[in-house]
Parts: C-alpha cells; structure tokens; sequence
C-alpha cells in the first residue's frame, strides 16, 4: 500500500527564508487556516504579510484530509450550539461556513486552481436507534437555520444509498469535494500572486516582543497570527487521529452498484469515531475513520492499522456488491478545540487561531480572527462574545 495518494508531500514550491526581515503581518502556518488568515487579510486591504511553513505548503492536516469541504461542526452539534448560544449566533456561524464554501469555489476559478473540485452533496447515514435520534435532531435544528437539508428514507434512500445498513439519511447540498494537497498549493500560489511573501522550510522557533526567530533567519513583525495546528502546545486543544483508505480506480458500473455514481459525499452518524467517504477525482473510493485521542507522539509515515481494519470491515459491509483493493492508506492528525467552539484569541500582538475541526470551519473562524485583529466588526462577535 501507498501513502502518499494526494501529491508529493515534500515537493517544495516556494524558497526558504534567506535573510533576515520585517512585515506588518507574519502568519505562521501554511494550513488552510494560515492560508485563509492571509487571503483575509489581503481582502482588508492589508498588503504587507509574510507566511512561514515549517516544510511545505498544506503538508499538515490540510493537506493529508479528505478534502470534503462541508458545512458542520467536529466540536459540537448545531442542536447543542442553539441551545447553548441561540438560534441567531448558530445560525451566523452556519452562513459564515457557507460563505466559505462560497469562497473555495470562487477562489478555485479565479486562481484556475487544479484540484479536482466538484460542488456535491453529503448525506449523513444512520443506521441504528441512537444514530437515528441524533439525525432527527440535527436534521431539525438544520431546518431551523434554512438551511438546504432533506431527509431521506425507505425508496429513497435506497435510491440515494443502497447499503442495508442505513434506514435513514440527512441530505444537504453546497458542500465541495477537492483533492486537498493541491487545493493548499493552489491557493498558496494564488495569494504569492497577490504580494503574499511565502517561505517554506521556515519554522518559526520563537516570537516575543515583535521579534521571531526562525531556522533560516529572523522576522520583525508588528503582528504575529499562529495556525499551527497540531504543533501549538495550547491546554485547551486536543490532537485527534484519523485514517484515510483510497480503493483502486472503480468501474462506472461498480460506482454505479454502490450508489456512488453521482460522487454524494458521506458519513455514518456515530457519537465520536465515525467513517466518512467519497469518490475522488479519479473515481476511487475514499473512506476515512477516526478519531482517536493521540497523545503520543505522531509522525507521518505511520498507518493505524486498527483504523484501516475498520474501514475494510466497513467497506466489505457497506458495498458489498464489488471488491475494491485499497491502494493507498494513511493516517494524520488534526488538532481539535476542548471546548464547544474553536480556539480564538486575539491579543495586542498575537493572535491564535486553531482547532476548528474542519477546513470550511476554519476558514469561518479565522475570517472572524482577521476582522478583530483589525478591530473590525464580523458577523460571529455574537456567537464568541456570548
Ligand atoms: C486524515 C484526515 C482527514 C480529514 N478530513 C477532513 C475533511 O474531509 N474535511 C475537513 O473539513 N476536514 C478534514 N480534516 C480536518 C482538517 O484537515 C483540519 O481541521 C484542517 O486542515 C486544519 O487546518 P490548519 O491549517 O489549522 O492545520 P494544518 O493543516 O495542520 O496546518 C498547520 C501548519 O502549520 C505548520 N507549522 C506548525 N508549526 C510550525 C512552526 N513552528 N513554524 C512554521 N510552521 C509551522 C505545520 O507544518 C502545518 O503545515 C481531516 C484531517 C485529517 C488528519
């Protein structure tokens, strides 16, 4: 088996810092919330920012995911944030996802970014009682917020999804499906275009007082914005693994079987581990499983095999009418916030930005931390003010 499925991780694209310099802006992370921090920035009308990536370019969790860019929460549930925040500030924060699905999109042309992006629809499939409650009540705080939900069940389902072992399912449209790895490059590429100076193989080691040393040199910087991701040593976020297994390329038949020919994203509605899915660019099955709390340290390289047991179990149950070989397998880590909401912290000179959980998510709360740095209102100062 393979792991490297999306790119060559090691691929360099940009220099490394080659002597000492200052910016307004130093962004630290070149992540999709690093990346999302300096497009946000540059929509501001700042000019003057610098992004350091400790190796390459969406070489973290970016870059490793699914790229099932979809609107949803992996911190909480939007039944639990309207009871806990309100209806209006859960629903500011679905809109701000949505836009950031608007935004990928957007960007995606307008940069002519090469990363297999196609809008699909993502269906949540339950298949026990438990699961089954959980749907009913997400499906309705959904229908609260207008958003463009459908329930599925019995022939439709059938129609939609064939596998026996759901007997209901959440549909909802605006989501995209990428190759992530080269969705990162794109848009990294995209922003160099606009005046964003990108170093990689620069890792910051230390920032205090304005000042940052790096491997290759040092940064005066007015403001400093930190996306680490799973590097920052922050209490209140938590590593979690997940692994991904990419099948052989299917047939148009064998997709058709599965009830995948219309390429719908899923995921199987489960409290904690769950199995996510899709059909990549090239017309492979993808199906992910995780979390699992890691404390240890990771290292990439290393496959959970108990992970890819799960999803070849899940795969002989699931689509059981064609045999697909996995070809590729991996796992990675994402950093996820302890609490219901992500981490954001905006101070004097540094802000915070991290474990949201998801890209579209981060995007959103990133966008919210850019605003507030510049001292701007943003449509979630409710929801992170409540
Ligand atoms: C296997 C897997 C599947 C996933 N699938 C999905 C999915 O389908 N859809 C979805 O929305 N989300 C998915 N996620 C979650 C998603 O990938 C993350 O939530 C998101 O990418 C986090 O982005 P980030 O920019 O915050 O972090 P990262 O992408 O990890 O970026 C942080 C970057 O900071 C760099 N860095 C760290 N320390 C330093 C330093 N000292 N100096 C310079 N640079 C530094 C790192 O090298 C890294 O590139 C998945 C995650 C995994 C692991």
């Amino acid at each position: 088996m393979h792991k490297n499925f999306w790119g060559d991780y090691n691929a360099a694209s940009f220099d490394r810092l080659a002597h000492d310099i200052q910016t307004q802006y130093l962004i630290v992370g070149g992540g999709i919330t690093g990346l999302a921090a300096a497009y946000f920035l540059l929509e501001h009308g700042e000019k003057d920012i610098v992004l350091i990536e400790k190796h390459t370019i969406g070489s973290g969790s970016t870059g490793h995911s699914a790229g099932m860019l979809v609107t949803g929460m992996e911190t909480s549930s939007w039944t639990h944030l309207i009871r806990t925040h309100g209806l209006p500030e859960a629903r500011a924060y679905w809109d701000a996802q949505n836009r950031a699905v608007d935004l990928i999109t957007a960007l995606v042309e307008e940069g002519h970014i090469q990363c297999d992006l196609f809008p699909e629809e993502h269906l949540r499939l339950a298949g026990n009682a438990v699961a089954q409650k959980q749907l009913l009540q997400d499906f309705s705080a959904h229908k609260m917020m207008h958003s463009r939900v459908s329930d599925l069940e019995g022939e439709k389902l059938a129609e939609e999804f064939p596998a026996d072992e759901f007997e209901s399912a959440e549909r909802t449209t605006k989501n995209v499906s990428v190759n992530p790895l080269s969705l990162a490059r794109g848009f990294a590429r995209y922003l160099q275009k606009r005046g964003v100076r990108i170093f990689e193989h620069t890792e910051l080691l230390s920032a205090a007082g304005g000042h940052a040393q790096t491997n290759h040199g040092a940064i005066t910087y007015s403001r400093i914005v930190r996306c680490m991701g799973v590097s920052e040593k922050d209490k209140h976020i938590q590593p979690f693994l997940t692994t991904i297994c990419v099948t052989r390329v299917l047939t148009t038949k064998e997709k058709e079987a599965i009830g995948l020919l219309d390429n719908d994203m899923f995921e199987d509605v489960e409290t904690r581990s769950y199995h996510y899915g899709k059909i990549t660019g090239d017309n492979r099955l993808l199906v992910g499983y995780g979390d699992t709390k890691h404390t240890s340290g990771f290292t990439y390289g290393y496959t959970h095999l108990p992970h890819v047991h799960s999803i070849e179990r899940f795969i002989a149950r699931v689509f059981d009418t064609i045999t697909p070989n996995i070809e590729y397998a991996w796992s990675a880590e994402f950093a996820l916030s302890k609490s219901e909401l992500p981490v954001v912290r905006v101070g004097e000179e540094e802000v915070l930005v991290n474990g949201a959980g998801t890209q579209i998510a981060s995007i959103a709360v990133v966008s919210y931390a850019i605003s507030k740095l510049l001292g701007k209102r943003h449509v979630l100062d409710e929801l992170f003010g409540s």
